[in-house]
């Protein structure tokens, strides 16, 4: 059976971004630059003062000295008069240095007395100067194509005069839950029935993941459903469905998407939970099978949709680093399958110790609830004991974070 590892690599390969839109800068956070953005001056854009202090000429003062003061240079200012030599500038931060000066005495270093400067200590050349193009030149590269644009990232595309950014479309992604047991949040509750609670929490994750969710409701367990549901669907980017994928006399999602066309990578994956996790290509648009577990459905969607939707969004890293979690009890698990088990954790000097946060069956949600992590305890292996050091994927923003 395939691994979950080869089973994302098929996803990986097929999906690929939907095209480029053009966004006002502060619009872009959070969002995947999709074209190279090259500097079109020189920064800083001329040498200007480090420091607020005094424009001099270094070789007047190897030795304290005492200059005349010939002007001051805001920030913002522009002097086209030179200094020289015997004479200073008293400059602000971020002002121009004028012609002349190759070096910047620090006011705490000066004394000013009338119209003349003490300078108490040795001047070195170039010192307190930031210089034209030295943090970036012209021409240069600043942000590669597949970067997320973070307030740094903003920063410098400011800095390059960049009102507008191009960043690759946020993909629609449908979601379909399928069951004749479902109802809606908020209907009333009637024996039998359960709330479809896996459409909030994929939309939740579509959204989180920086995609636009669709909510396209309930397939009862019919054909006719499915299929007018899944073709709605596949008017996405991406569609998601949620259970029915299994086997069972009322599963119909294999059926219908293979009646449909859709071209199928894969339909099992060794893996625990979301063993049954389906996946497969309609005319471009992925189709998502996965099984309806409530905590299936969540794993499954960290570990094939998420990195697929990255993908989409034009990301070059997509799937997330795992940390190293040394067990404080024994795990243990049977053989065969990969299996994501859910951890608390806590610091540990540097690193991470973790323990069960429960009960791991898929229908107990509230141990998905309190874990801080997923451990993916390998596939042959079949008892961990406390101390052992397992590979496991943060699954809470502040996870390891401190109170302080
Ligand atoms: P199935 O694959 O259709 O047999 O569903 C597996 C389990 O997931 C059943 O216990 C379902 O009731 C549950 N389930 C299916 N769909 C949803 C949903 N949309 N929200 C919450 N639980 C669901
Ligand atoms: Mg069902």
């Amino acid at each position: 059976m395939l691994s979950f590892e080869a089973a994302r690599k098929l996803i990986l390969d097929s999906v690929s971004p939907r095209g480029v839109e053009r966004v006002e800068i502060l619009e872009s956070l959070g969002r995947t630059l999709a074209e190279e953005i090259v500097a079109p001056w020189d920064l800083p854009a001329a040498d200007n003062s480090a420091m607020d202090g005094y424009a001099v000429i270094a070789s007047d003062c190897l030795e304290p000295a005492a200059l005349e003061v010939i002007g001051h240079i805001p920030a913002g200012a522009v002097s086209t008069v030179a200094v020289s030599s015997g004479f200073a500038f008293k400059i602000m931060t971020g002002a121009r240095t004028p012609p002349g000066c190759d070096a910047v005495a620090p006011i705490e270093e000066t004394e000013e007395q009338g119209n003349r400067v003490f300078i108490k200590r040795p001047v070195r050349k170039g010192q307190h100067i930031r210089y034209k193009g030295e943090d970036v030149r012209e021409g240069e590269s600043v942000v590669t194509a597949g970067t997320i644009i973070r307030p740094t990232e903003i920063s410098m595309l400011a800095s390059c005069g960049r009102v507008f950014v191009p960043v690759y479309r946020k993909p629609t992604v449908a979601i379909l839950s399928t069951g004749d047991e479902l109802i809606e949040l908020g209907e009333p509750a009637a024996p039998g029935r359960i709330i479809n609670s896996n459409a909030l929490s994929l939309a939740a994750s579509v959204r989180e993941a920086g995609c636009e969710p669709i909510m396209l409701g309930i397939a009862r367990d019919n054909h006719e459903d499915h299929r007018r549901k899944m073709i709605e669907g596949f008017k996405s980017d991406a569609l998601i469905t949620s259970a029915g994928v299994s086997a069972g006399d009322h599963d119909h999602v294999r059926d219908v998407l293979k009646e449909l066309g859709v071209e199928h990578k894969f339909w099992k994956v060794a893996m625990k939970p979301g063993g049954p996790t389906a996946f497969g290509m309609k005319d471009g648009t992925p189709v998502f099978s996965l099984p309806g577990n409530p905590v299936s459905t969540m794993v499954t969607f960290e570990i094939f949709v998420r990195p697929a939707l990255l993908r989409m969004l034009g990301r070059q890293r997509v799937i997330r680093p795992t940390v190293t979690v040394t067990l404080a009890e024994e795990v243990s698990k049977k053989a065969g399958k990969v299996q994501f088990v859910r951890l608390r954790l806590e610091r540990d000097g540097r690193g991470f110790r973790g323990r069960s946060s429960g009960d791991q069956h898929t229908g107990i949600l509230k141990t998905m609830l309190m874990a801080d992590a997923m451990a993916v305890l390998p596939a042959e292996a079949t008892r961990f004991a406390a101390g052992a050091e397992v590979d496991a994927y943060l699954l809470r923003e502040d996870a390891g974070m401190l109170e302080g």
